[in-house]
């Protein structure tokens, strides 16, 4: 007989745990509250347009790579991808902009010019964080922490000051950079991570490898190519998927789960993975004896940003953008402490615009463009209407003086997502996009386990388990813990 098992939630996290559940022989049932799955990287289509409505960097190709040769197939079977040109487009608040491109001279031409020595400097700092990158994906990245001795074992003592893990990010850029330009450019990535440049251990200065080395991509089509390559996937693994069913508890009997009830429907499991967000599953799924962390330990929690969205589609092409746009205010301390320290709306912020239709036509109606704008912003805060078209206003009224021209009468269709709207999708604990940040004290062993320390063969993935915040970290996540739920439930 076939072990039976029920993930909850399809985001990545829940996708792809599925897979490898699957492959190790479960039947396995997947449950998903809304109509689509992809969770955060679900679309919203209007007039014409295709927006992706979550992540949009495609980073770290080896690992999508590696998660389909997992299963004796070519990722090229399931969505096509093509490196961008430039990776991205930077703003400074001085009206030069700057791109960042695979040609390595002349991003070490562009260091140059920032500081003097900065091509020399650009180098030796890739290097190091080449190096970490490598010991990370070897020896860190890939592993389920069970006790606080296996991460804190000699190797993490010996190489954990070489890897950086005890500094912080900002203080050892700093050590090679004093323009702030240089030092954006070389920090920005943290805000992926749910993380600030002040707070995230330096060992993160692999974000630096990740793009400027390993390349920035993007599937055709959109992120959503690779939701719809996944699904395509779960189909050949005879993964039973049922979306619009959203899971109300978590069924235990003699302190091991039995089933997953959703409205009036049960699904009996031997095993059970969750990929909801943590915080909220926990909370509500399960009864308060069954739960591993109290409410306490979920608002002690560091939340990562969450985003300040606004899609928009235009009928016109704006020849200032390219695919990735960053804006960054100048000095940027203030926006960090209004997500980190002081939790409010921000004075002066930083911003992302995605301008997926400047190289896939497919996102837009041909001379449309398809842009998002997302500032990061705290967890938590009141997005009550107001604020949110207050918000609106700033964010579009800024973005036409950045580019120097009005797009307002060129809207066809736009949206704005918060707060609010982060908690209704996906039962977002405080509104959160990215869910908790990452602190030394929230890494590795430190983050929400990939099992329930109370109810036997419950199992977690997704964005708040170890490794983290991001596409890649989840599909890790996933390998992680649907390989040990493997060996485990036979
Ligand atoms: C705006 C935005 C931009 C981002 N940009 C990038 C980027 O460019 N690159 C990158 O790598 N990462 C990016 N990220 C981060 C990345 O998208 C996330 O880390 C990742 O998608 C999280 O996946 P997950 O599976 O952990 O969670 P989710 O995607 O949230 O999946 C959880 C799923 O559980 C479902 N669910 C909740 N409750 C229930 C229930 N009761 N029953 C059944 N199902 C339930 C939800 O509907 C959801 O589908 C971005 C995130 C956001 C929000």
């Amino acid at each position: 007989m076939k072990k039976k098992t029920i993930v909850v939630g399809g985001g990545f996290g829940g996708m792809t745990a599925a897979a490898y559940l699957a492959r190790e022989g479960h039947q396995v049932t997947l449950l998903e509250k809304n109509d689509q799955v992809g969770g955060r990287a679900r679309v919203w289509h209007s007039d014409g347009f295709t927006f992706d409505m979550g992540p949009s960097w495609y980073l770290m190709p080896e690992v999508f790579e590696q998660f389909f040769a997992d299963f004796g197939v070519s990722r090229d079977r399931y969505y096509d991808l093509y490196r961008l040109n430039p990776y991205y487009r930077v703003f400074f608040d001085s009206n030069k902009t700057v791109d960042v491109n695979g040609d390595r001279g002349a991003v070490e031409q562009l260091f140059e010019q920032l500081e003097p020595g900065g091509a020399d400097k650009l180098q030796r700092y890739l290097q190091q964080a080449e190096y970490k990158y490598n010991v990370a994906m070897e020896q860190f990245l890939y592993k389920e922490y069970r006790s606080v001795f296996q991460f804190l074992n000699r190797r993490l003592m010996t190489e954990g000051l070489k890897l950086n893990v005890f500094s912080k990010l900002d203080n050892f850029v700093e050590r090679y950079f004093r323009d702030p330009r240089a030092k954006q450019i070389l920090e920005y990535a943290m805000v992926f991570l749910g993380s600030s440049p002040k707070n995230a251990p330096a060992l993160y200065s692999i974000m630096s490898h990740v793009d400027l080395n390993l390349g920035v991509y993007f599937p055709h089509g959109g992120m959503t190519s690779l939701v719809g390559g996944l699904r395509k996937l779960l189909d050949e693994l005879g993964v039973e998927l049922h979306t619009e069913t959203p899971a109300g508890r978590i069924v235990v009997s003699n302190g091991a789960v039995a089933g997953v009830e959703a409205g009036d429907r049960r699904f009996d499991a031997d095993a059970v993975v969750v990929n909801a967000d943590y915080a909220w599953a926990e909370t509500n799924l399960l009864a308060p004896e069954h739960r591993s962390y109290s409410p306490r330990y979920w608002n002690s929690r560091v939340m990562a940003p969450t985003m300040f969205i606004v899609y928009l589609g235009l009928n016109r092409k704006l020849p200032q953008l390219v695919h990735h746009n960053l804006y960054f205010t100048n000095p940027w301390d203030d926006h960090f402490h209004a997500i980190f320290d002081k939790p409010r709306w921000p004075d002066s912020f930083s911003y992302y615009i995605s301008c997926a239709s400047y190289d896939d036509p497919s996102v837009a109606p041909a001379d449309h463009e398809n842009l998002f704008f997302l500032v990061p912003v705290a967890a938590g805060l009141d997005d009550s209407e107001e604020i949110r078209a207050q918000w609106y206003e700033k964010v579009l009224s800024h973005f036409e003086q950045l580019i120097g021209q009005s797009v307002r009468e060129n809207i066809v269709t736009s949206r704005i997502y918060s707060h609010r709207d982060f908690a209704a999708d996906y039962n977002a604990f405080k509104g959160t996009a990215l869910g908790i940040s990452h602190t030394l004290g929230q890494t590795a062993v430190f983050r929400p386990s990939h099992r329930s320390k109370k109810v036997q063969r419950l199992f977690y993935s997704g964005q708040y388990t170890h490794p983290g915040v991001g596409v890649p970290m989840t599909f890790i996540s996933s390998k992680i813990i649907g390989e040990a739920i493997g060996r485990e439930v036979q």
